[in-house]
């Protein structure tokens, strides 16, 4: 047995997977699972979906990277597509969620540069927030346990204990260039935010020209039932970073902004030798084909009810294990009793995936493309799983 050469950064579960196709996986061994972990999110079309596979596999016969010394019409495409559906005027493209959110601060730090404010710098961030793994992100995230061990955290980032407009206000200064949140926390556990306090805050960045800058990494792109999850609120950032769900499994990102912001990021300022190539582009392009299709959001929030009120039925049925239901359109969560990762753990032995997160939460982020089969199956699956912990904790 030869040592794994990997490094030992994520706890792996002991399955193999070789084949995708739509919520569906299957192992080596030929076992089948109902994924609605949708690798973390990102597969919002499911797996192998036919446009997208027909998309990518064209593309890779025609061009795949040429850098951005060039110009480059897909992006161009994609970028008046996604500004077209959006606040945004500029978007510029990355491959990650963190390396958007990078650039999100970037932006905003860049744009009070630029109206001669160069000691506005800080942002602030809300306990429980989850922005990337880079320096300035776990900066950002502000989580102990991230930033242990990685030298000194980055400055400019000041944590707020709740999201209260208060607590807000008392914050504020004239070094704050910007209020960073996810307008749903998703690895912080589905924790919702109230649409009146993000009204708040977008009419005191109004009042005290600081940015709104929203992380719609994994809310975004459809997952909630809007294109954006900031669109239940009625209000718009100033700066937003995307990733996951654009690329549909492609890895790809964007920094979308206004235009009076993203002025500031003139030639030189920012770069990215892979952002926007070609293959990602034609991606992001055949994703959005079918998101923007009509009816498929009003689907994903039908679907979204549909299963949230049956999970609020089992968590009836099993009041020892199930807290509460929470989220919005395909983002749900289950707050269990006790750390979710047993009934993850018993989940799968009846083959259904999904991805634990903080405050004790299991997230459910299937596919935007399910449909009722997949949601009866994810519920006899999460019903037998429950009635194993049951049993195995009244055995004890
Ligand atoms: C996943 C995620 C990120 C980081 O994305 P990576 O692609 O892993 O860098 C940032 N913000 C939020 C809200 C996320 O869910």
């Amino acid at each position: 047995m030869t040592q794994n050469p990997l490094f030992a950064t994520y706890a792996r579960a002991d399955l193999k997977f070789v084949r995708g196709e739509g919520a569906w996986l299957t192992t080596e061994d030929n076992r089948r699972f109902l994924d609605f972990a949708a690798g973390v999110a990102v597969n919002s079309l499911g797996h192998t979906h036919p446009h997208l596979t027909a998309t990518l596999k064209d593309q890779a016969d025609k061009l795949w990277h040429v850098s951005n010394l060039y110009e480059n019409p897909l992006q161009q495409k994609l970028a008046e597509r996604l500004c077209a559906a959006t606040f945004a005027d500029k978007v510029f493209f990355t491959n990650s969620g963190a390396e958007s959110m990078e650039c999100v601060i970037k932006t905003a730090r860049r744009y009070h540069y630029a109206n001669g404010q160069p000691d506005r710098y800080e942002i602030l961030t809300f306990d429980g927030a989850f922005h990337g793994r880079t320096i300035a992100t776990i900066a950002a995230g502000g989580q102990e346990k991230y930033l242990e061990g990685f030298g000194p955290k980055a400055p400019g980032f000041t944590m707020l204990a709740k999201p209260d407009i208060e607590l807000v206000k008392a914050a504020m200064s004239d070094k704050v260039a910007g209020i960073l949140l996810e307008p749903l926390q998703g690895e912080g556990g589905i924790r919702e935010i109230d649409p009146s306090f993000l009204k708040a805050l977008r009419a005191l960045c109004d009042e005290t020209g600081t940015l709104l800058l929203l992380d719609e990494v994994q809310t975004g792109v459809g997952r909630t039932g809007k294109l954006f999850a900031h669109e239940w609120a009625g209000i718009t950032p100033d700066v937003m970073g995307v990733a996951k769900g654009i690329g549909g499994g492609f890895p790809f990102g964007a920094c979308l902004a206004t235009e009076k912001v993203a002025e500031a990021m003139i030639a030189g300022t920012h770069g990215s030798t892979y952002g926007g190539n070609a293959l990602a582009m034609a991606v992001g392009n055949a994703v959005l084909d079918v998101v923007l299709e009509d009816g498929f959001l009003e689907k994903v929030r039908s679907n979204g009810l549909n299963l949230k009120q049956k999970l609020a039925a089992l968590a009836d049925t099993y009041p020892d294990q199930i807290e509460t239901i929470r989220g919005e359109g395909l983002m749900l969560g289950i707050k269990c009793k006790n750390t979710p990762t047993e009934l993850l753990a018993k989940a799968r032995e009846h083959g259904f995936l999904a991805v634990p997160a903080g405050d004790n939460v299991l997230r459910l982020l299937p596919p935007l493309t399910i449909g009722q089969e997949e949601i009866e199956f994810a519920i006899s699956a999460l019903n037998a799983a429950l009635a194993d912990l049951q049993d195995a904790q009244t055995a004890s």
